[in-house]
């Protein structure tokens, strides 16, 4: 049912840079401080998406926040705070970390709370093309019917038991659309009762609601591939009637700490944020960098000093071409480094199935060489050499040298004075056709780039995440 071939479009050139790419990501669930496993599913969520702007497409990244759940409610109780100020906490929380960790922000944010309409309204659907059925007010997804139309057999499986109305369901592949509350707990009207979504239908519905019918490349963490997202499709499928919606399903591997699974009660569990209180961004995402993205991988401290000491190794060498940059004459040209071949090779890995472990070791090779004949290369040959590296390095979303420099940021503040010129005199002379494009340079182009504007009164100011 997945199609995991993004790669295939990548290198066949299939996906259309025309076209904006619709890119929806599972988001967390804001109940608690986010973990190292959240930190590598977002963090290669964010590389993938460098990736694919570096190969010149345009992308609109959403993702959702599940901010209504049975863990916020039980948080909220046991703190004696309101589910919502919960959801707030540690949206902001995950966000803190997510910024500090070097991950461009979404485009768009879409909260459960803020979909409940949209949610009402794309389960009736699927009641009404009948296949859901209501009991007792919650809503079910009817198992059978799906299969019957759509000649898929659903996959059985305890864990999509929805414990707490089992027997309500007429059979154990059915899942819950819609939840009746029970006492005490927070609800919404609807038709089909009071209550709220179950978690499943949030992501079809939300999806739905900001890119409509058809969605290009769906992310989230393996252990959302079943049964999330085979959920997700199923209700998808069952509110168009069709089976054509998305076009590449992508999941990052499961992270494991010290060869065993994460787990808070066996104390075998690491917060991002006391990560980040050791380490450093870079060293945390080149940790991750040095792992095929849907492979699983095993986290250990040891490993993390090791990846260190090769990113280490990079800065030193890049320090050392800068220098060389300067001592080296014009005429040393006995050696000449073919600088376009390398980028090439390197383009050549992110094709092929974004193997960025082969990239790193082509760039290890590759300094090896650089480094026995570095006397011999001459200063542009060196020059290029450096940017070439830099710039994939800046394009993974590893800054080793870059600081906001003097240059980028008068550029920027002229770009985005500019904007707001033109934004104010299309509004002033009513011409509203062109808002379009001041809203795609704030709302997609920039942010694809780590620049976040922010319209004021009378005046834009922005941010910049590297
Ligand atoms: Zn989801």
């Amino acid at each position: 049912m997945f199609n995991n071939e993004v790669y295939y479009h990548l290198s066949t050139n299939s996906l259309s840079k025309e076209k904006i790419i619709k890119w929806y990501s599972c988001g967390p669930t804001v109940y608690n401080d986010s973990h190292l496993g959240h930190a590598r599913n977002y963090i290669m969520n964010d590389v993938l998406r460098r990736i694919l702007i570096h190969f010149g497409y345009k992308i609109d990244f959403c993702m959702n926040i599940t901010d209504i759940d049975d863990k916020i409610i039980n948080i909220a109780k046991s703190e004696k705070m309101s589910f919502g100020a919960i959801a707030e906490k540690y949206e902001k929380s995950f966000f803190d970390d997510m910024e500090k960790l070097n991950v461009l922000y979404p485009n768009k944010i879409i909260r459960v709370t803020e979909s409940i309409p949209h949610i009402i309204k794309y389960i009736q659907k699927i009641i009404d093309n009948g296949f859901a059925y209501c009991v007792n007010d919650s809503v079910y997804f009817d198992s059978l019917e799906y299969e019957k139309k759509f000649s898929i057999q659903s996959i059985d499986a305890p864990s999509i038991q929805d414990n707490d109305f089992s027997h309500e369901k007429k059979n154990a592949k059915d899942f819950v659309l819609w939840k009746k509350a029970k006492d005490g707990e927070p609800f919404w009207d609807s038709p089909f009762g009071q209550g709220r979504p179950g978690w499943h239908i949030e992501c079809s519905a939300m999806c739905n609601k900001y890119f409509g019918d058809h969605l290009t490349i769906h992310t989230g963490g393996i252990d959302l591939k079943f049964p999330h997202h085979d959920n997700e499709i199923k209700q998808t499928y069952a509110y168009l009637n069709n089976n054509k919606w998305c076009e590449v399903f992508l999941h990052i591997g499961h992270l494991n700490i010290d060869g065993l699974k994460m787990s808070k009660s066996e104390k075998n569990f690491i917060l991002i944020k006391e990560l980040l209180a050791k380490y450093n961004p870079n060293q945390i995402r080149y940790l991750f960098l040095n792992h095929k993205y849907d492979e699983p991988m095993d986290f250990s401290y040891q490993r993390l000093e090791q990846t260190s000491n090769d990113l280490k190794t990079i800065m030193n060498f890049l320090q050392e071409l800068k220098i060389k940059m300067k001592s080296n004459s014009d005429q040393d040209k006995n050696f000449i480094f073919n600088v376009i071949e390398f980028e090439n090779n390197l383009n050549q890995s992110l094709c092929n199935e974004f193997d960025i472990p082969n990239l790193i070791k082509k760039l290890f090779e590759n300094i090896k060489i650089i480094n026995t004949n570095i006397n011999k290369i001459n200063k542009e040959n060196l020059a290029n050499i450096y940017y070439c590296i830099n710039n994939f390095l800046v394009m993974l979303g590893v800054n080793i040298m870059r600081s906001t420099d003097d240059y980028e940021t008068k550029t920027l503040d002229i770009l985005v004075k500019f904007r707001n010129d033109i934004k104010n005199k299309v509004i002033e002379n009513k011409h509203f056709d062109y808002l379009k494009m001041t809203d795609d340079l704030r709302n997609i182009i920039l942010p694809n780039i780590g620049v976040y504007v922010e319209d004021k009164k009378n005046e834009s100011i922005y941010k910049i995440i590297r």
